[in-house]
């Protein structure tokens, strides 16, 4: 008799559990959008693309924003699953460029033409900071962006970031690492004031305390739901190597927030990023 009244219950529960199959890759782990992939140069003999995007799905990373220096790491990647990879273009032909892109006037032909002969989907992640938003070679840039409606991916100051913004107002900023230790009232008062604005959080300090959300962090992330990305920055070989860690990271303290809020974090934001129209080439 006692069998017969339980069993709804644990019918109730396969049920569930079939259902939860849909959205999360194993027991209470969220899919993820990575908004912020590098595949430059140094790793691609290393991490062939085939075993790059095993090891990033390996990680229940679904879709991810993936940048190279040079540009066709990129495109090479998104060849080899475009559903996968979102290509951004990286302004570096070098990563000696990273020093004196925003105001050398090869960079402006050559992003130029990498617009002309591929549709990236945005722009970054690039290093500017201070003044360097300013010169002719970055106004050339950002008229380019416009023109194609990217997305940027900045690496900045927020003074810098409050630039972009006004520079661009209508394309999407996404702040990488969210300035790292700048300080939280700051990044909630930009979030407030300016719609198009995305935090992406590797490197962010605070956000954690001995694995445990922060109460500023957290209450940031319930006022601004939305506005959230996370990433992995695989900016080296030794980062592709730490992706199980990285990941389990984001896991660890989204699964402390309410479940929609994680996942608008863990994936929902970046989907919907992703589905904004590029303009793209005839
Ligand atoms: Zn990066």
């Amino acid at each position: 008799m006692i069998k017969y009244r339980l069993l709804p219950h644990y019918l109730a529960a396969i049920i569930s559990l079939w259902l939860m199959g849909f959205t999360q890759t194993s027991a209470g782990e969220l899919p993820l959008f990575d908004a912020h992939v590098h595949y430059n140069e140094d790793i691609w003999q290393a991490i062939p693309t085939d075993d790059a995007i095993k090891r990033l799905k390996k990680q229940g990373i679904r879709r991810a924003i993936v940048s190279s220096t040079p540009a066709n790491g990129a495109i090479k990647l998104f060849k080899q699953d475009s559903g996968f990879v979102i290509p951004f273009l990286r302004p570096y032909r070098t990563p000696d460029d990273r020093r004196d892109w925003y105001k050398n006037p090869d960079i402006l032909k050559y992003v130029r033409s990498q617009l002309k002969s591929f549709d990236y989907r945005g722009l970054g992640e690039f290093h500017l900071f201070g003044s360097q938003v300013n010169t002719p070679v970055m106004k050339g840039i950002l008229a380019l962006a416009r023109k194609k409606n990217l997305i940027l991916l900045a690496h900045s100051d927020h003074e810098t970031i409050d630039a972009l913004l006004t520079a661009a107002p209508n394309l999407t900023v996404i702040w990488a690492h969210g300035g790292f230790d700048v300080d939280v009232n700051i990044v909630a008062k930009k979030l407030k004031q300016n719609r198009n604005l995305y935090i992406e959080l590797s490197f962010r300090e605070g956000i954690t305390e001995q694995g445990v959300l922060t109460p500023s962090w957290r209450e940031l992330f319930l006022t601004s739901p939305s506005r959230f990305l996370v990433g992995t920055d695989t900016y080296t070989g030794q980062r592709w190597l730490a992706l199980p860690e990285l990941a389990d990271h984001y896991q660890g303290w989204l699964k402390q927030l309410p479940g929609n809020i994680a996942e608008a974090i863990a994936y929902k934001n970046g989907e919907r990023i992703a589905a904004q129209k590029p303009v793209r080439n005839e």
